[in-house]
């Protein structure tokens, strides 16, 4: 059995820049907060918060030092929230997502309706709804329900949430233009690493038996890979070495591994040592027989 990785693997830019600024924030502030999960890989966020991170869910629960934002972003009103209460702000927001905000303000302020191509309840959107001054509407995917009950506006801009797929964002936008609305802007808001890693793991995902994703069920871009290679291949999402199955790896000549942009180089480590051993172990079975 070989194993291929993927050509990216590990870490994105976005993630790399969150962690540095929150590590670096631990050694030069008395007390730091994340609003949320930092970024969405739960080894990392337990290993900073080992480092002193204390993750909270409300405002309420600061004491004083610095709140963290987190790559995903906020809606304008948290870093009002925060201002307010004069607690310093230190903002990872990942340039790519602050982007996404910026050209859904701007369309919000010329007056465009601003459909945002995502998942509603991952905060990235949340940010990006907050960011489009109540003209925003989020659409899953073309069979969207929300998408039959829209109306049709004069003026229509479409972007995507960082992770979404293209032909996602394509699909939505068709869909929004038989409403006949009279100007419609499409932004790929996508980012290119998110873009890249998915074309390389679904060429991966052609040429071998079997996937194997690696990343935090709650992350979108590990979510996304997922998508892409079950299409192709048998796939499965793990978080760490422990979701690993033996059976998964009988008779296969073929593994491919992949990460999301949130997962550390340790824990792919681990996962590819892991299948290295059970190859080493089927192979011993084997001589036996
Ligand atoms: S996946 Fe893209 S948008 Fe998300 S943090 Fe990484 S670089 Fe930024």
């Amino acid at each position: 059995m070989r194993v291929k990785l993927a050509d990216r693997i590990g870490f994105c830019f976005g993630v790399k820049r969150a962690i540095h600024m929150a590590e670096a924030a631990l050694k030069e502030r008395k007390k730091v907060y994340s609003l949320g999960s930092i970024i969405h890989n739960s080894q990392v966020v337990e290993s900073l918060a080992g480092k002193g991170l204390a993750i909270i869910k409300d405002l309420d629960e600061t004491k004083g030092g610095a709140v963290l934002i987190s790559s995903h972003g906020a809606p304008p009103e948290i870093f009002k929230k925060i201002k307010a209460r004069g607690i310093e702000i230190i903002d990872t927001t990942c340039p790519f997502v602050l982007h996404a905000q910026r050209i859904a303000g701007e369309m919000a302020r010329e007056g465009y309706d601003v459909i945002i191509v995502g998942d509603q309840a991952h905060p990235e959107v949340k940010a990006i709804v907050g960011s489009a001054s109540g003209r925003g509407v989020v659409i899953s995917d073309k069979d969207d329900p929300a998408l039959a009950d829209l109306g049709c506006s004069r003026k229509v801009a479409a972007v995507a949430q960082t992770t979404q797929r293209l032909d996602n964002l394509f699909d939505v936008a068709g869909r929004i233009l038989k409403k006949r609305p009279r100007e419609m802007r499409i932004f790929n808001t996508i980012c290119s690493d998110t873009g890249r890693r998915q074309e390389t793991v679904s060429d991966l995902s052609m040429r071998v038996d079997a996937m194997i994703i690696i990343g935090g069920r709650h992350s979108a871009n590990t979510n996304r890979l997922f998508e892409v290679c079950k299409n192709e291949c048998e796939s499965h999402l793990v978080e760490t070495e422990a979701d690993l199955r033996e059976e998964w790896f009988s008779g296969r000549e073929t593994i491919g591994i992949a990460s999301g942009a949130s997962t550390p180089a340790w824990v792919i480590k681990k996962v590819v040592n892991m299948i290295e051993n059970l190859k080493t172990k089927s192979v011993k079975r084997k001589v036996k027989v």
